[in-house]
């Protein structure tokens, strides 16, 4: 929708946002961004709203959570084969609930969600099985590692990706064993409701996954609920405050925040591929994207090549209502973007970067913004160091690769990175060194539907993982049960404390850990 109005019944609407916190609103209205048109409301839950459903989901949750984990899968894939079957449906609903492009609401939301469901599906009963771990030490006992659900997992999610990010939350969260309760974006409630709806058209447990529709109230209210588990997906001001929600009810946490992604062009970068990378990375999903590219520092002996080319690709992009027409850069989601997009130029422009290409927002029906490209950007300028969040490439000529890795980690952020070289190992010794949760080598935004591996950020891009197998246990507590190897009455390090004993572990500590000592010498061995 990208606007959000809350009716406020006899008292009329007020224009919100994600800023707007819905007080006295008893609906949220959705409206489509590529024309503005209403599309549809859903309720503005209150916190005895959201408590109801938290008792809810924990009833559900006890019978969820005893079935074996091959069952939970089973019934999840079972989900997966309704909306790929309804993919139609939810498709028509992004194109005009986000504007965004038919290719990307297939391909980023609802292909991924279906890849990720089938990865974990089949990963769980592996990830997930009970195993038993070696001691080191004490031989004398057995240890067993088991993954046991955590119970209530909330999700509270933005409204970029409406319907892939809260889905890899909760089908993770789901296949472990837990109850959700998704808090969509104000911004996109409809797509939530949607999937839903598809949920309960599958005949899977109603409580089981529930949808919370609120602003940013309805988010703390969740909190406030004491789910087990939060999984928070939004910008890192929000989620410094949910995180000291958590840590106030010490509720575990992930925090997927913002990002400020680089993309390090090396001297011998293939100029061709890393210019249409630049493009997708940057304008993909018009540029609303947590790992979008956000900053381009290119080596000098590739800089103005790779900078034309940017540039001409970029006049190429077609951008319009997608529910129209096949458009490769659909509409800006949430109106301020359009805003903070214009401040970042201004101040850009103002401090001596050229405009290259773009800059401007589309007169007329619906929320467009021109893809941008500036050219001689620096780390005085916004578009450099904050989070843009929109269709704005900033590039930065840069003498060499030194320089490039030292202002690539010159930023409060760090999910994604991109190194483009010809030479792969050292393009690969250059992402080492490179603060990003994430770094691709000639690629750009993929990790982001890549269910087998890790996602998450470092520094004010949060913590945590979703997807990997990290992520997949972290939906779990994890249990460590110790039995005993060898039925004895007496265990030599209980009770009584005598000289004789004492004499014995001093002698002990020496010969088990001093130089070549007798842990360190099985350590070696295992
Ligand atoms: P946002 O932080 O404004 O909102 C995110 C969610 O938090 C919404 O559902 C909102 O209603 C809810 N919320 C607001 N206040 C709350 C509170 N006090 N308690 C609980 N919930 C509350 O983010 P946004 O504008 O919807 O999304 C854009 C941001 O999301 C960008 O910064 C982007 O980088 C980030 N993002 C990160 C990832 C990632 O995986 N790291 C992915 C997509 C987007």
């Amino acid at each position: 929708m990208g606007q959000v109005v809350m009716d406020r019944g006899a008292g009329g609407n007020a224009g919100g946002g994600t800023s707007a916190n819905g007080h006295g609103a008893t609906r949220i209205k959705s409206y489509a961004p590529a024309t503005g048109e209403l599309i549809g409301e859903a309720p503005n839950m209150s916190a005895e709203d959201v408590r109801r459903a938290m008792e809810r989901a924990r009833r559900a949750q006890e019978a969820w959570g005893a079935l074996p984990v091959e069952e939970r899968c089973e019934r999840v894939l079972r989900f997966r084969d309704a909306f790929v079957e309804r993919a139609d449906e939810l498709i028509d609903l992004l194109v005009r609930e986000c504007g965004k492009p038919r290719h990307e609401a297939l391909l980023h939301e609802v292909l991924v969600a279906a890849d990720l469901a089938t990865f974990f599906a089949k990963a769980a009963p592996r990830v997930l099985a009970p195993h038993e771990l070696k001691l080191h030490l004490l031989k004398h006992r057995r240890s067993f590692i088991h993954y046991k659900p955590r119970g209530v997992v909330a999700v509270i999610s933005p409204w970029n990706y409406p319907f892939q990010l809260p889905m890899r939350d909760a089908i993770s969260a789901l296949i472990a064993g837990n109850a959700v309760i998704i808090k969509p974006s104000e911004v996109t409630p409809l797509i939530a409701l949607k999937a839903k709806e598809i949920w309960d058209g599958a005949g899977l447990p109603e409580d089981l996954l529930q949808i919370c529709t609120g602003f940013g109230p309805t988010g703390a209210a969740l909190i406030d609920a004491h789910p087990d588990f939060v999984v928070f997906t939004g910008g890192t001001a929000t989620g410094r405050r949910v995180a000291a929600a958590c840590g106030e009810r010490l509720i575990p946490c992930v925090m997927e925040l913002g990002g400020k992604a680089p993309l390090i062009a090396c001297a011998d970068a293939d100029v061709e591929r890393t210019a249409r990378a630049v493009v997708f990375g940057g304008f993909s999903n018009a540029g609303q994207v947590c790992i979008s590219v956000e900053r381009v520092y290119a080596h000098r002996e590739v800089h103005d090549k790779l900078l034309e080319r940017v540039v001409e690709l970029t006049r190429e992009l077609r951008q319009g209502d997608p529910s129209k027409e096949f458009v490769d850069v659909g509409a800006i989601i949430f109106p301020q973007q359009i805003d903070i997009a214009e401040k970042h130029i201004a101040d850009a422009v103002g401090k001596g970067a050229e405009l290259r290409t773009g800059g401007k927002r589309k007169e007329g029906a619906g929320q467009f913004f021109e893809p941008t490209v500036l050219a001689g950007c620096n780390h005085q300028m916004t578009v450099m160091t904050d989070e843009i969040f929109g269709p704005i490439v900033p590039f930065m000529r840069v003498s060499t690769e030194e320089e490039a890795v030292r202002l690539a980690n010159d930023s409060q952020l760090g999910l994604n990175a991109y190194v483009f070289s010809a030479d792969r190992d050292h393009a690969r010794r250059l992402a080492e060194r490179v603060e990003a949760g994430s770094v691709l080598v000639n690629d750009v935004l993929s990790n982001g539907g890549t269910p087998d591996a890790p996602f998450g950020g470092i520094k004010l891009s949060g913590f945590g993982r979703a997807m990997g197998e990290e992520g997949l246990r972290d939906m779990c507590n994890v249990k460590h049960i110790s039995v005993d190897r060898i039925a004895s009455q007496k265990d030599p390090l209980w009770y009584p404390y005598t000289e004789g004993s004492y004499t014995w572990f001093r002698r002990g500590l020496r010969a088990l850990f001093s130089g070549g000592g007798i842990v360190q010498r099985i350590s070696e061995m295992l």
